[in-house]
């Protein structure tokens, strides 16, 4: 297994600077590889992670992996928990890393000195768990394909609801994140 130093430099470039969640989250995404018995640098097709925030550790385990949300391989449950699983699809193994040290760098401290000192003993919890994914989540081509009844959008991947015998979208039926400020010509 490569050395977690190694990936800094990686994660300066990605990340914009190096923080103590660049160096946890590269540690945390080398040893749940090395949990699976897969090796960074390689394409990991089989691999989805979940993120328990969506901070700076989510950045490190893209350098480290590759895996990107944008072919289904993260999946934000955000717990606002520096803790992340790593699910192998192939074997169906699935390990939960969690950081149980909460002691800090003092300020002004290298913190590459400071997180060297430490072993993974000492940083992570690491517990074997079982993830299904939910319908609607594998990779791979839309499992579901829908168009909401009110505002017509497509719906992919079981996020449609039924209210009333209608199909809609989470936005019509729970209120959207947004408020609608009206239509813009462009
Ligand atoms: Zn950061
Ligand atoms: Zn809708």
């Amino acid at each position: 297994m490569p050395d977690w130093r190694d990936y800094l430099d990686k994660a300066l470039k990605y990340h914009g600077h190096i923080c103590g969640g660049q160096i946890l989250g590269v540690r945390m995404a080398l040893l749940g590889l090395k949990l699976l018995g897969l090796t960074p640098g390689q394409e990991l097709r089989d691999l989805v992670i979940y993120l328990e925030s969506d901070r700076c550790v989510a950045d490190a385990a893209y350098v480290v992996t590759g895996v990107t949300l944008g072919r289904r391989r993260v999946k934000l449950v955000n717990y606002g928990k520096t803790a992340m699983s790593f699910l192998d699809l192939k074997t169906q193994k699935a390990y939960r890393i969690s950081v149980v040290d909460h002691d800090r760098p003092p300020k002004d401290a290298d913190i590459i000195d400071f997180w060297s000192k430490k072993k993974d003993e000492d940083i992570f919890k690491v517990q074997k768990v079982a993830i299904a994914l939910k319908p609607g989540e594998e990779p791979g081509p839309p499992s579901r394909v829908a168009v909401c009844q009110k505002c017509g959008d497509e719906i992919l991947d079981y996020k449609d609801v039924a209210v009333n015998g209608q199909t809609l979208c989470r936005a019509c039926a729970e209120g959207p994140y947004y408020e609608d400020l009206g239509p813009v010509s462009f």
